[in-house]
């Protein structure tokens, strides 16, 4: 007889998406024809740019022709990529060897995937908001206890607070921990870490042989040359920390899909030698994973051209402008927002007190406009709430005028 996997069932519902698109159904349905502005989504809008263009469509030629052709790749990416990210991250005073980088579809599935390499008796330490998918797939692994609606906690995971009085950037659990995962410049809060606080949990790491999985999806956001873009620009990150991005949020990709990983080889564990780790993830790739599309390939190392660096960072600009012209409008009104300086994502505390729910139908009726509540990324992100800054300009600046007007406050 089967059986699932009983660790799917403690999962809280997947609720937060569903439930915005029920009352944004529901809202429409009342007032037939009145346009919804959406601020809400964590998605590109913008094409892709020339140079990833001509890499994409090269790589389609090149796959029309008997003599060009190619069938699978190396399953860790090719080549020629890595050594491009090499000298990208060489770029900022980072060493890596192109083989401690593996490519791979796409941030996301490398988020989920990189705690199947750790054993199950891991302590597990998010950040309180974050990204639902480090949760998640340590609760599908059988990591947590259950889920407690109250608390909107799961027992046996450690959640370190993210909130205004810390900046949204925690300090290391009081704790031991043992897998420890930071996404910096954060999704939801858009807070970034210092160097002084990576290092703290570097420290940490390194001390209690714990693991920082770093999420750097955002990297290229950071405008504040200040501030780390990787985690590896910390002293001694190389011995406790993976570095998982992504070619979505930064050339565009979310649709054609490409990202990378880094497993130093110098990373060690409480029962491991330095290369055991990285020989691990290889095993699991190569195991699970048949290699990310050549053709994203070859749009990715256009996107790592001197053009396409140039072009990607225009793209970003635009964002970043959308980013400011919210900003710009929140603070008319007299509203505490975080974020959208180093990051697309502006966090605005919810007016009087309201929780994120009530400040999402408010703003919705009020203003027609949809964002995303807080408290779906975690118990700690209540009472606060997500804006996007990516979409057209045309639709930003619309949706921004609507909230300037019409928000009763
Ligand atoms: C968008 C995003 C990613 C990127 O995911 P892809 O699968 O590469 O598109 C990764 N992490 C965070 C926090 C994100 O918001």
């Amino acid at each position: 007889m089967a059986r699932i996997n009983e660790h799917y069932k403690k999962l809280s519902a997947g609720y937060l998406f569903p439930e915005i698109g029920r009352r944004m159904a529901a809202f429409q349905k009342d007032n037939p024809g009145v346009k919804v502005h959406r601020l809400g989504i964590g998605n590109t809008t913008e094409p892709l740019t020339p140079a990833v263009v001509e890499g994409l469509k090269e790589a389609v030629e090149k796959l029309s022709k008997p003599e060009t052709y190619t069938g699978y790749g190396d399953e860790q990416g090719e080549e020629e990529l890595r050594l491009a990210l090499a000298r990208f991250y060489g770029s900022r005073s980072v060493k890596l060897d192109a083989d401690e980088i593996f490519i791979s579809d796409g941030a996301k599935a490398d988020a989920a995937n990189i705690q199947s390499i750790f054993g199950r008796d891991n302590r597990v330490a998010f950040q309180d908001p974050a990204y639902p998918v480090y949760v998640d797939s340590n609760v599908i692994a059988g990591r947590s206890g259950s889920f407690d609606g109250g608390s909107g906690t799961y027992a046996g995971f450690l959640y370190m607070t993210c909130v205004a009085e810390n900046g949204f950037i925690p300090e290391p659990p009081q704790e031991k921990a043992d897998l420890i995962y930071i996404c910096s410049p954060n999704n939801p809060t858009g807070a970034v870490a210092t160097r002084e606080e990576l290092q703290k949990f570097v420290d940490y790491a390194r001390e209690n042989k714990a693991v920082i999985i770093f999420d750097a999806a955002y990297s290229e956001y950071i405008t504040d040359s200040s501030l780390p873009r990787s985690i590896y620009e910390v002293d001694g990150a190389e011995e406790c920390a993976v570095e998982i991005n992504s070619f979505s949020k930064f050339a565009g990709f979310t649709g054609v899909r490409l990202g990378w990983s880094v497993v130093p080889k110098a990373l060690v564990v409480e029962d491991s030698e330095p290369g055991e780790v990285h020989k691990l993830w290889f095993r699991r790739q190569t195991t699970f994973f048949n290699g990310a599309s050549n053709i994203a390939q070859q749009g990715g190392l256009a996107a790592l051209t001197d053009a396409g660096l140039a072009e990607s960072a225009g793209l970003i600009d635009y964002y970043m402008e959308n980013a400011a012209v919210i900003r710009e409008g929140l603070h008319q009104l007299g509203l505490t927002v975080y974020g959208g300086v180093n990051a697309p994502y502006l966090w605005l505390k919810a007016p009087g007190g309201l929780s994120s729910w009530d400040f999402f139908d408010k703003l919705l009726n009020e203003t027609q406009v949809v964002g995303t509540p807080g408290s779906g990324f975690g118990p700690s992100g209540e009472g606060y709430f997500r804006l996007s800054a990516f979409g057209h300009r045309e639709d930003i600046e619309a949706a921004v005028q609507s909230i300037v007007n019409n928000l009763k406050l």
